[in-house]
């Protein structure tokens, strides 16, 4: 009876319901986007304080983000009013862990008060260690170090777990004893980083059976948002605790599996069923978020991923526009072509605050951000820095800026010792020193301290490599353009081979950065011209409280919705990336392939896919051919579009012609490999395998690959 139903109930329809009632035993909420999930889960939060079933501290709610978490308890708060004032265990694992580390560290030899350390003093112990071993650190990077212990620790294992293979992956066998000396350091420094947070309190509860029931007891209700998105540590973790009462409700969505790069395994989705015999399985299958169109067009291109676990979508939402797919010449003319498209849209009364633009990898911001400043755009940067307040990006500029200006004080003193060059603060204090007595720029009294024996020898040498570097830069920047410049300075001075002997994935984006910094300057008269942007840039600080378009990663929409949306960059090479196409195999196109998935489902009534014809990389001209992706949409779905004269005839020859899978498409584009279309994909966005949209209330399913008792459809 609607009339006394508790507000949090209202609306929702008969699974959610059940997923919100059972409150009894496993649950697991296995949905595709946007079927209310999320919205489930927090409805059985307030379902579980409103009828008392449990104290808000009793209840163990984990979320993605901490903006996540932030937004379920206001929800709660909302809903149940204000009996979510302590919800002490709703938050990330991270946070979760923390907190309860720091009543237990005593039992991994910490004292409750330990520090968190972040990425910079792991790498400065991780150092210390390596060179200690006799390892040269050049060869044998702390940052690599600093990746397997990371992937050691989301695996669950403590240093006693690593085997001779395992430990092979680093020095030459030496991966184990570094890791057991790094946790023996971080112990008598009473600190821990992130990967510890969850794995000491594995071995807590696993060592100790008197806390693990303590928590058992406590937790009488234990949910998990994204639960697709779980590594081994995490999934470990929540089933010791879960154990005893089995009342965990997980949910999430295989299609959106998305940080396998990270350790998560979407296969414990699979095991939840296994590990919770009885569990009861709720798919929801009404699309609250986006038109029958939107969701055709992500269907019947999720629909080329193997070994899926299937499910049927339907919406009520009206039929609305067709997803476009725009291509345009090149990058710039696409940032232009977004900014028209959103200022066109303010007109017709949309805020900014409904529109977002969303990037594969994080340097692709750069465009737009330049763009929308140049026309007053106001946007915000979600998950990341703006593209000019990176780190990379502002040492790269204070070495231009030394190179540019010799008394550009800050600069010198952010690169003097970056990358490490053995200068160190003393020998600094002395430039300074001198500096203040002869009223010199730094860069001057460095160039002048040398002709004194104020430097340790092996300082006085670095210095002077550095000095002569500087002034051999000038000399350059007199004939050489600037992006040429730039780019040989960013090679000479080690600063390229620092993030390169790094083989993590944060640093190869670190080196996409850097591209394209050196790609935007071409596009500048001087030296000195952009430098000039670059501060007008830095200085402009969007209003918080002022609607803002927003520009991120994919990866940081997840779980996000918006109005309109504007998927750019679909090119082979960029989406899916290098990366993955380079890996070759199915695996990580697969994952590319979901997170093509999670972009255009994020869009509630309108999603605009962009392409350009033409990347200048490297000062070159390269031209690129459209995303297999865009290929996979369904031709019924969409309304292509181009700027381009004889434009569409060449997406449609390289999309419906192009059976053989070994066909050279990437003429041309130098951009490594040529792809290969993955076998029993779609064959060309024009006889794509979907047929949805057809009549209101009428069934269609899709056909999953190598799993035809399972459907994919949707109904509208
Ligand atoms: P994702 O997989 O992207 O995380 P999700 O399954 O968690 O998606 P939600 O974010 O919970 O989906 O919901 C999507 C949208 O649908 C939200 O705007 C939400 O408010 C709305 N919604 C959810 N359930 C209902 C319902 N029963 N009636 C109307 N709207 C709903
Ligand atoms: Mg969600």
């Amino acid at each position: 009876n609607a009339l006394q139903d508790p507000p949090y109930l209202a609306g929702l329809n008969a699974p959610q319901r059940d997923a919100v009632l059972t409150t009894e035993g496993p649950v697991l909420m296995l949905a595709g986007a946007g079927t209310g999930k999320t919205a489930a889960l927090t409805a059985r939060l307030a379902h579980l304080l409103w009828t008392r079933k449990a104290w808000p501290s009793e209840i163990l709610s984990v979320t993605f983000t901490n903006k996540a978490a932030r937004e379920m308890r206001e929800r709660v708060g909302r809903l149940v009013g204000d009996a979510v004032e302590g919800m002490p265990w709703l938050g990330t694992f991270h946070a979760i862990g923390a907190k309860m580390l720091r009543r237990h560290a005593e039992l991994v030899g910490l004292q409750s008060n330990f520090s968190i350390l972040d990425t910079d003093d792991q790498l400065r112990l991780l150092k210390q260690l390596i060179v200690a071993a006799d390892l040269d650190e050049k060869r044998f990077p702390a940052r690599s170090l600093a990746g397997l212990i990371d992937d050691w620790k989301n695996k669950g294992l403590v240093p006693a777990d690593i085997d001779a293979g395992e430990s092979e992956r680093f020095a030459n066998g030496r991966g184990g004893e570094l890791y057991a000396q790094y946790q023996e350091r971080l112990r008598s420094l009473n600190a821990c980083d992130f990967g510890d947070l969850l794995l000491h309190m594995l071995t807590v509860l696993k060592s100790h059976p008197d806390v693990l029931r303590t928590y058992q007891e406590r937790f009488k209700y234990i949910m998990v948002d994204e639960y697709q998105d779980t590594n081994v540590v995490q999934y470990l973790w929540l089933r010791l605790l879960a154990q005893a009462r089995k009342n965990i409700a997980c949910v999430g969505d295989d299609d959106q599996s998305i940080y396998s790069w990270r350790g998560a395994q979407v296969e414990n989705i699979l095991k939840f069923e296994k590990d919770f015999p009885g569990a009861k399985v709720i798919r929801l299958e009404q699309n609250y978020r986006s038109t029958p169109h939107i969701l055709g067009a992500a269907s019947g291109m999720i629909a080329n991923n193997g070994g899926r676990l299937g499910k049927t979508l339907w919406t009520e939402l009206d039929a609305g526009e067709k997803v476009r797919v725009v291509g345009v010449w090149d990058g710039p003319e696409e940032a232009r072509r977004v900014g028209e498209e959103i200022e066109a849209a303010q007109r017709g009364g949309k805020s900014l605050d409904d529109i977002a633009i969303l990037v594969r990898a994080q340097h692709q911001t750069r465009e737009f951000e330049d763009r929308f400043i140049a026309i007053g755009m106001p946007y915000r940067i979600v998950g990341g820095f703006r593209f000019y307040e990176r780190a990379e990006i502002r040492d790269a500029l204070a070495y231009l800026r030394v190179v540019n200006q010799p008394a550009d004080d800050l600069a010198f003193e952010r690169i003097v010792n970056v990358p490490k060059r053995g200068l160190g603060d003393k020998a600094l204090a002395k430039i300074h020193q001198l500096a203040r007595a002869e009223r010199l720029p730094l860069t001057h009294a460095a160039a002048r301290i040398l002709d004194t024996d104020e430097l340790t020898p092996q300082a006085r040498r670095a210095l002077g490599n550095l000095v002569g570097d500087i002034a051999r830069w000038r000399d350059m920047a007199r004939d050489l353009p600037h992006a040429e410049l730039a780019r040989q300075l960013l090679d000479e001075s080690g600063y390229t081979a620092m993030w390169q002997a790094e083989k993590s994935v944060e640093a190869a984006g670190r080196l996409e950065n850097l591209s394209e910094l050196v790609r935007a300057m071409e596009e500048y008269e001087s030296l000195g011209a952009f430098l000039e942007h670059v501060s007008l840039v830095m200085d402009k600080e969007g209003g918080v409280q002022d609607p803002q378009v927003t520009i991120m990663t994919i990866h940081a929409a997840k779980g996000l919705e918006y109005d309109t949306v504007f998927l750019v960059g679909w090119e082979e090479g960029l989406f899916p990336s290098q990366r993955s196409l380079d890996e070759g195999g199915t695996k990580s196109l697969e994952e590319e392939r979901r997170l093509a998935y999670v972009a255009i489902t994020r869009a509630r009534r309108r999603a605009t896919i962009l392409h350009a014809a033409n990347r200048r990389i490297y000062g070159q001209w390269t031209s690129s051919i459209p995303s297999r992706f865009v290929g996979e949409l369904p031709g019924d779905h969409i309304d292509a579009e181009t700027t381009m004269s004889g434009g569409e005839s060449l997406w449609r020859a390289n999309w419906s012609e192009r059976a053989d899978p070994f066909a050279d498409v990437g003429r041309g584009t130098g951009r490594g490999p040529g792809w290969q279309r993955a076998a029993g994909a779609a064959s060309g966005f024009s006889t794509a395998p979907t047929r949805v949209v057809e009549s209101r209330a009428s069934a269609v399913s899709i056909g999953n690959k190598g799993r035809s008792d399972l459907s994919v459809g949707l109904r509208v």
